[in-house]
């Protein structure tokens, strides 16, 4: 392979995930471009494949991800469907031999993202969850620091992702698509953040979920959970998301000697951390900032770096598994009412 050659990436789904922030994010990437196109509407697919260079011959159907193995020019494919389309898609692509990008959740259980795994080990192909957090900058300072031991060791964090969702019959709210509702979907980033900020994983989880009675967006999903993780350094995290509460993106770790504030942590864009640490006795703030860089990119270019180079991704399929397991724990604490061991 010419060490210049750029990966070349097959985006199956296009909704907004795809155009608004994906594709766009190519356009930034060193190492990687896209060069097809999967989709369930070809004059859409037709008219963005035109709008970002694609060869219109590379625009495929969700039947037809088979014909992929036909195609030198696709390295990988980046699953932006539904959730619970994520393991059909993945299989399919493993099968036409290409490395696998998947968005979180990475599936809509433990089973399947189990599945997804073994598929991709099978065809030999690389797999990994698509963690944005994992690579925006902010984000991976505020895990160093906390890891650090510089401000003593983390005690407690808070994790909030909260936001309005508006009505409407869309595929988050049907749980064979998704698999949950705010829990997957924006739940998810404090649950992972919070185990990239402390750099281990949780012993037992308590949960409460809350639903507005006689709300039909709600009759298969959830709209508000909260859950508390314990972790084997002592640590607790308290996590909240919903579906009905003002925006909230923001995480905070209080440890020995000081506390770490990201706000935005878990938005495409706007982080900022802000550390208070006691020097002598007193109480010091400051605000560490950094060029932003677009995380989409990084995480793009991290997957291709892996591909072209041969590393493993920081965020293999592994790591959506392990999401996948404590959120199972985390309805079950719900429904039963007590805290459940990992
Ligand atoms: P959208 O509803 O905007 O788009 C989903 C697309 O999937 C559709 O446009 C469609 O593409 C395709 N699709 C295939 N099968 C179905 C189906 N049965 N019902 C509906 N759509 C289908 O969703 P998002 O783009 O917001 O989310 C897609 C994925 O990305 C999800 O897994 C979500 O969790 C994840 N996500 C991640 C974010 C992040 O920050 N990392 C943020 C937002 C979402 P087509 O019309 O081309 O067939």
């Amino acid at each position: 392979r010419a060490p210049h050659k750029r990966l070349g990436v097959a985006i199956v789904g296009l909704g907004r995930l795809t155009l608004n922030q994906i594709l766009p994010a190519f356009s930034q990437s060193q190492l990687a471009r896209p060069v097809a196109l999967v989709s369930g509407r070809p004059e859409k697919a037709r008219a963005v494949a035109a709008q970002y260079g694609i060869d219109p011959a590379a625009v495929y159907h969700y039947d037809e991800m088979a014909r992929m193995a036909e195609n030198r020019e696709i390295d990988a494919v980046y699953i932006v469907t539904p959730n619970g389309r994520h393991r059909d898609h993945a299989l399919a692509a493993a099968q036409a031999g290409k490395h696998v990008l998947c968005e979180k959740p990475m599936a809509n259980t433990s089973a399947e993202a189990r599945e997804m795994i073994a598929a991709c080990a099978d065809a030999g192909v690389k797999l990994m969850i698509a963690y944005r957090c994992q690579y925006e900058l902010l984000n991976l300072e505020t895990a160093r620091l906390a890891q650090s031991g510089e401000l003593g060791a983390p005690r407690i964090i808070h994790a909030t992702n909260t936001q309005v969702h508006g009505a409407g019959d869309q595929w988050r709210i049907r749980a064979a698509l998704s698999g949950g509702g705010a829990l997957p979907d924006i739940g998810l980033y404090c649950l992972n953040g919070v185990r990239t900020m402390l750099g281990e994983d949780p012993i037992e989880v308590y949960a409460q979920i809350v639903n507005p009675v006689g709300d039909e967006r709600y009759a298969e999903v959830e709209e508000t959970v909260s859950f508390t993780l314990r972790f084997p350094s002592g640590a607790i995290a308290n996590c909240v998301t919903s579906y009905g509460a003002h925006e909230c993106k923001n995480m905070e770790i209080r440890l020995e000697k000081g506390s770490l504030e990201l706000e935005n942590a878990f938005a495409y864009q706007g982080q900022r951390l802000y550390v208070a640490q006691l020097r002598d006795g007193r109480e010091q703030m400051s605000e560490i900032r950094l060029a932003p860089k677009n995380q989409f990119t990084l995480e793009i270019d991290h997957f291709a770096d892996c591909v072209l180079n041969s590393r493993t991704p920081h965020t293999p399929g592994e790591e959506g598994l392990q999401d996948h397991i404590l959120m199972e724990a985390i309805y079950r604490s719900a429904r039963e009412g007590v805290p459940v061991k990992i």
